[in-house]
């Protein structure tokens, strides 16, 4: 098997504080071939944006990482000087964050910024200019070369966005770091933008981290999905995998939580209740508290990982379907499966 771009083992990240240590992400695992784009997907707070920023060292003063091992081409980055790291950062790795505004520059027009990353690939001042042009074209900029002269401030929020992904992938990255690319994005833009990343991932056979909590960009654009739930991975596999057949009750919950299309009728479920305080220590599941299926060992015993089949990992006590019937039925709870299907 062909070694992955990127390999995150065991990775652990606290925010420590004199006060307290919140554990953002604990213990997390995944890797990510050429080519491929992985999911990070959960709550807001769940760890998934520290996660893709612990992996190129993006972090407050307060954030540590306190175990595990990235390796990017092989290369440990725990190991790399600040030096190196800048010459990944954007260059080899490109990041488009979901505020294009706290990484697009306000006093640097839209053209200097994409020269800037630029630079180191030969070009001279006309051919740095033609490539600008270009490369606005291919995020779909109307009348680019005068948007070369404008500031950000001047720009719509899409096109602030798209002028972000432009800057990202000027250096032609080998991967690119996605937070919640198109949040911020009224419906009509994210798709252009979701199409976008999806047809230049094509064209330049670069590899992409995704964070979003939206269900609906993991399925258009993911090969891989991890499910983050209190800092941890808790559901792991292949789209079809974690999509069509998940077998943690978060990811159920999930996806239950989202509307059905064509169906304007049916009530959308919520998971109640909300995650647990990271600051706190975790004993047993860390789930347990909202988990319609939760039993004395979730409450007293973390989890381990069961690999339903090929690669789909899940860390849960009941992820067995017929485990999770006889819970329902000793406990005389209603299956939340059955609830959303009445
Ligand atoms: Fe629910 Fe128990 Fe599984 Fe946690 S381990 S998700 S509490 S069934």
């Amino acid at each position: 098997m062909p070694e992955p771009l990127l390999k995150v083992t065991d990775l652990s990240m606290y925010y420590k504080t004199k006060t307290e240590t919140v554990r953002a992400v604990e213990g997390v695992s995944f890797s990510i071939g050429v080519g491929k784009t992985f999911g990070l997907v959960g709550e807001s707070g769940c760890g998934k944006s520290t996660t893709a920023r612990s992996i190129i060292r993006l972090l407050p003063k307060t954030g540590q990482i306190v175990g595990g091992q990235v390796l990017y081409q092989g290369r440990d980055v725990a190991k790399m000087s600040q030096r190196e790291l800048r010459e990944i950062r954007g260059k080899e790795i490109g990041m488009i964050f979901q505020d294009p505004m706290t990484s697009l520059n306000p006093v640097t027009t839209v053209g200097k910024q994409l020269f800037e990353s630029l630079e180191g690939q030969g070009l001279d001042k006309q051919g740095m200019h033609d490539r600008a042009v270009e490369l606005l074209r291919m995020v779909n900029i109307p009348e680019p070369e005068e948007r070369l002269g404008n500031y950000v401030h001047e720009l719509s929020g899409g096109m602030r966005q798209r002028v972000m992904i432009a800057i990202a992938l000027a250096p032609r990255p080998k991967l690119l770091l996605a937070d919640e690319p198109t949040t911020a994005l009224d419906v009509t833009i994210q798709d252009q933008v979701i199409c976008l990343i999806n047809s230049l991932k094509e064209q330049l056979g670069m590899s992409v981290l995704l964070v979003t909590h939206d269900l609906g960009v993991v399925n258009e654009m993911c090969d891989q999905v991890g499910v983050m739930y209190a800092g941890r991975i808790v559901e792991i596999g292949s789209r079809r995998q974690v999509l069509d057949k998940p077998h943690h009750p978060y990811t159920e919950g999930l996806i239950r939580s989202l509307p059905a299309e064509h169906d304007t009728r049916s009530r959308l479920q919520s998971i109640p209740g909300m995650p647990p305080n990271l600051a706190r220590e975790i004993v047993g599941c860390p789930f347990a508290p909202r988990c319609p299926y939760a039993t004395d060992i979730c409450r007293a015993k973390a989890p381990g990982v069961v690999d339903r089949l090929d690669g789909h990992l899940v860390w849960c006590h009941h992820a067995d379907e017929s485990d999770r019937a006889k819970v329902t039925e000793s406990t005389g709870i209603l299956d939340p499966r059955e609830e959303g299907a009445a």
